[in-house]
């Protein structure tokens, strides 16, 4: 049986898929889905994870160029978050449609799995394929080895479109984001000896004010014609945690924190991280001047590619005819767009719903909005059966 658009919407909501538990569920029953309409579905079983998996599909003739769906299947959490009503049941309020991962990004999701079977259904002259990731709310992991994954499975698509909630605009870059854990090892002594201990969190200060200067240069700084282009025009530096200490009397053992940069396409990430590393390095020699047991460990966190605005780019050529939409738009959060591109695909971000209404409690998208990405489906398939 088909289901329409809010029906499947209303289903992909139904389970609980937070980043950190299992999308297997939702996963299954999408194979099982496309299966009863004749869609063989690949998987891509996450070895590290085993209670996740990414899945991807093909429809129409067996070739190259593909136009590409790719949403996430995971959503954020809901803890401490003061919902109105059930956050994995959609519910209608007034014009919208209430509930976890309606706007980012289970609404576009469903609006791509009923494309496809509309695809078969219907039947297609130029293919039409489905990639649903996991883990890109805690850092985009999960899309690189589903994209590496879909290579020798899938003939290789062509433009891609990313649905994050884009208000069906056409989104052709976005900054890239690239971030290192920092773990600072003090030296524990009563706090009235400070000056033969190391306290790691006060050892840490050096650090956070390497990223306030950061930030304060970049913003003086001259944008370039990409950086131009966002807001605020210019690589931000930030650190959102910190945590370290176990008594007012006793010099920090530890310092634990993790920062993260959001580069505007055309800078490295690498850059910044390196730079950052070189601060570290430099609080480390300080410290070890006063004992040889501290030191500053970094490790990788998550890097995220740029989106970087292609020249005659054919997602940007395809998602323009669909809408209408000629005007230029660029986001400063960080998609799996960044991550297509870099694979060499062409690729934009444009889905229905505001990015406003992401990951907030009573998240929702307006009825007019998933219509407009219902209607952006069906022009896409009737491309798709033009010779
Ligand atoms: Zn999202």
């Amino acid at each position: 049986m088909k289901l329409t658009p809010l029906e499947l919407m209303t289903k992909l909501i139904s389970f609980p898929t937070v980043s950190r538990d299992t999308n297997l569920p939702l996963i299954d029953w999408v194979e099982g889905y496309l299966g009863s309409h004749g869609i063989k579905a690949y998987r891509w079983p996450d070895p590290d994870q085993p209670h996740k998996a990414a899945l991807f599909a093909h429809v129409g003739p067996w070739e190259e160029g593909a136009v590409v769906l790719s949403g996430h299947t995971d959503v954020v959490p809901i803890d401490g978050q003061d919902w109105s009503s059930d956050p994995f049941t959609v519910t209608e309020r007034d014009g919208k449609y209430y509930g976890r991962g309606t706007c980012d990004m289970k609404g576009f999701d469903a609006l791509a799995i009923w494309a496809l079977v509309e695809a078969q259904t219907r039947g297609v002259k130029h293919p039409l394929q489905l990639a649903l990731s996991f883990d890109e709310e805690v850092g985009c992991t999960g899309a690189p080895p589903m994209i590496e994954a879909m290579q020798p499975v899938l003939p290789k698509g062509g433009p891609v479109i990313v649905g994050e909630p884009s208000m069906m605009k056409t989104v052709t870059g976005h900054k890239g984001g690239q971030g290192l854990r920092t773990h600072v090892i003090g030296h524990e002594v009563h706090s009235s000896l400070l000056h033969i201990g190391v306290n790691a969190i006060m050892a840490s200060a050096p650090l956070i004010t390497w990223v306030n200067d950061t930030n304060v240069a970049n913003r003086d700084k001259e944008p370039g014609p990409l950086a131009a282009m966002f807001d605020p025009p210019y690589t931000t530096a930030h650190i959102g945690m910190i945590s370290g200490g176990t008594a007012h009397n006793i010099t920090a053992g530890e310092c634990d924190f993790a920062v993260s940069f959001r580069v505007v396409p055309g800078e490295d990430p690498q850059a910044w991280c390196d730079a950052y590393t070189e601060a570290a390095l430099q609080v480390q020699s300080d410290i070890q001047a006063i004992h040889p047991d501290t030191r500053v460990e970094l490790s990788p966190w998550f890097r995220v590619p740029a989106l970087v605005p292609e020249d005659n780019g054919a997602a940007e050529a395809l998602t323009r005819q669909l809408t209408g939409d000629n005007e230029t738009h660029v986001v400063s959060y960080g998609t799996e767009a960044g991550q297509f591109q870099e694979a060499g695909y062409s690729a934009v971000v444009c889905g229905p719903g505001d990015i406003a209404q992401a990951h907030q409690p009573d998240e929702f998208i307006t009825i007019e909005q998933f219509n407009a990405g219902h209607a952006f489906m069906e022009k896409l398939l009737a491309r798709l059966q033009q010779g």
